[in-house]
């Protein structure tokens, strides 16, 4: 293992979560390379360390103590592969994702400016194919390099093979805890292909001829309607949109002609924010944790509370959704870490 390699024990990761909530690693790790990588992966396995791979926590709920080896990847790599007007970009886990789409459109390369400003690590990107204003990372994605965490062996994944649908892939499932992904291999053209259909953006956009304008238009528009993680503790979305059969929605709009719905794979995709608005939670507090008053899919943590007080908050709305409207709301982040037992120092 690399001698720079720095472990450190009961590690707070309370700037590591963008709902703020204080938490700790029994071990953490921030490897730069590969072999770094690698090493500490081989050390968790001779420990016999269960091993959680984290980003930029802005798509977990942290419980208190993560048992094991919380890996942050921090390589910060990305080179291109030029081919003509079309080029490969190679980008290593530990890139910023935001600072990498305005890197990449500034250059004047077209493919990632709609999923300008959503916080996180490159190598978060495909856990849930993350996707904004009508393009997802399966989109503009051809491969994703990931290394097995039982025996650190090195694998490349063609999209085709990473089970990529709306807000899920396979990393989110039978895959997670089994991979570390360490590289993604993105598409980017120099070719037009600007993509503005989607809510406000056709208008926000109009005209754009240079990727960096459609990257001004979508970050000044989320500025305007998410709370910035900086100011106000938040997870973006909390619950992904529902998806349902077509019986269900058209049952629903029978009812309530406003709800917004979309074509989806396997059914109807209804907006849970319009759902949770509905309810009336929409702007509403409850102790540390409230309803975006902008954004009803987000909720914010106002500092002080728990992981286990968000969930339960959580699960009143969606309890109050499924009452009303019969659809079922599933939290969008994942939750990581479990309570401390009375007793335990950490
Ligand atoms: C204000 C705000 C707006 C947002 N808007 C959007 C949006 O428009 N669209 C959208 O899709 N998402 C959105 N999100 C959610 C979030 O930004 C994305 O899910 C992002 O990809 C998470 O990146 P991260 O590095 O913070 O991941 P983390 O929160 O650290 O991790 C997320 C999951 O990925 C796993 N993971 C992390 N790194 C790796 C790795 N290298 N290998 C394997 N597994 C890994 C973790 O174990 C965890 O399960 C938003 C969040 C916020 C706070």
């Amino acid at each position: 293992m690399a001698a720079s390699l720095k472990i450190i024990a009961n590690a707070p990761l309370d700037a590591a979560n963008t709902l703020g909530f204080s938490a700790f690693a029994e071990w953490l790790v921030r490897p730069a390379d590969l072999a770094e990588l690698r090493g500490s992966l081989a050390l968790a396995r001779r420990s016999g360390w269960p091993v959680t791979l984290l980003g930029g926590g802005s798509n977990v709920v942290l419980f208190p103590r993560l048992e094991g080896l919380v890996v942050i990847p921090s390589g910060v790599r990305r080179w291109f592969e030029i081919d003509g007007e079309e080029a490969r970009l190679h980008v290593e886990a530990g890139v910023d994702w935001p600072t990498l789409v305005e890197e990449v459109a500034r250059a004047g390369w077209w493919g990632l400016e709609n999923l300008a400003l959503i916080p996180g690590r490159a190598g978060a990107a495909p856990v849930q194919n993350i996707g904004a204003y009508g393009v997802e990372l399966a989109d503009c994605l051809e491969a994703v390099h990931v290394v097995d965490l039982a025996d650190g062996r090195y694998r490349v994944m063609a999209r085709d093979a990473c089970g990529f649908g709306y807000r899920e892939s396979r990393f989110k499932n039978e895959l997670s805890g089994r991979v570390a992904i360490v590289r993604l291999v993105l598409r980017v053209s120099r070719k037009a292909r600007a993509k503005l259909g989607y809510g406000d953006l056709a208008e926000r956009a109009a005209g754009a001829v240079h990727p960096l304008q459609v990257v001004e238009a979508v970050s000044a528009i989320r500025r305007e309607k998410l709370p910035d993680p900086a100011r106000l503790a938040n997870v973006g979305s909390f619950f992904k949109n529902p998806v349902v059969s077509l019986e269900q929605a058209e049952r629903l709009r029978v009812e309530h002609p406003q709800l917004p719905c979309y074509p989806a794979q396997g059914g109807v995709k209804l907006a849970a924010g319009w759902l949770i608005e509905h309810c009336g939670f929409k702007g509403t507090r409850s102790a540390a944790f409230g309803v975006h008053d902008r954004q009803a899919l987000v909720l914010v943590h106002f500092g002080g509370g728990k992981a286990c007080e968000l969930i339960a908050f959580a699960a009143r709305i969606s309890a109050e959704v499924e009452r009303r409207f019969g659809v079922r709301l599933e939290p969008e982040p994942r939750r990581l870490g479990q309570e401390v037992s009375p007793g335990l120092v950490v």
